[in-house]
């Protein structure tokens, strides 16, 4: 892999490394957020605890850079604890790191595009090849061979149909069209 290609698929590596060695898995998600009207008395306490327990968190790295990518914090409500970082603390590293967030994010968008054509030439060959072509020597019989061909089609439109879903979602349409 690339430098490049590397930096494209960031987004799912941090993903999975948070979901492998998260420590808030076990822990109570009540504690990461503020209630509604909750006193700040009480939200101090446990976000001291959030942070204490992000501290201790192995994937604390990876959390924090995720959630700045996607946008986590705001710099005028503090509700929420990621990564070990307040939701203000994250707004102000996001400013801070303006620049190389907006790189980050734009590569974020130039690899799901990428993914999206690359499903889409997927799909297209794979509905223009004959199944009898991959009956591997004549051991899968001819519906067999169909059956599978099918398969992977209705799974190539299913991640399709999902990441322009996702897409269009993000530019404010609810439904894909
Ligand atoms: S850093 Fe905190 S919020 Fe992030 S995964 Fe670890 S415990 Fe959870």
């Amino acid at each position: 892999m690339t430098s490049t290609q590397a930096r494209h698929t960031r987004r799912a590596v941090l993903q999975s490394a948070i979901d492998a060695g998260a420590r808030c898995a076990t822990a109570d998600p009540d504690l990461f957020f503020r209630a509604d009207g909750e006193p700040q008395i009480t939200w101090q306490a446990r976000r001291a605890e959030a942070i204490r327990v992000c501290n201790g968190c192995p994937v604390r790295a990876a959390c924090q850079e995720l959630a700045l990518r996607n946008g986590d914090g705001n710099h005028r409500v503090d509700d929420m604890v990621r990564g070990g970082l307040s939701g203000t603390e994250l707004a102000a590293a996001r400013t801070a790191q303006a620049n190389r967030l907006t790189a980050a994010v734009d590569a974020d968008r130039d690899t799901e595009g990428r993914l999206l054509d690359d499903l889409v030439i997927e799909l297209r060959t794979e509905a223009g090849l004959n199944p009898d072509g991959r009956r591997n020597g004549g051991r899968l019989r001819q519906t067999e061979a169909r059956t599978e061909q099918d398969l992977r089609i209705r799974a190539l439109a299913a991640s399709i149909r999902q990441i322009r879903t996702a897409r269009r979602a993000r530019a404010g349409w609810e439904v894909a069209a």
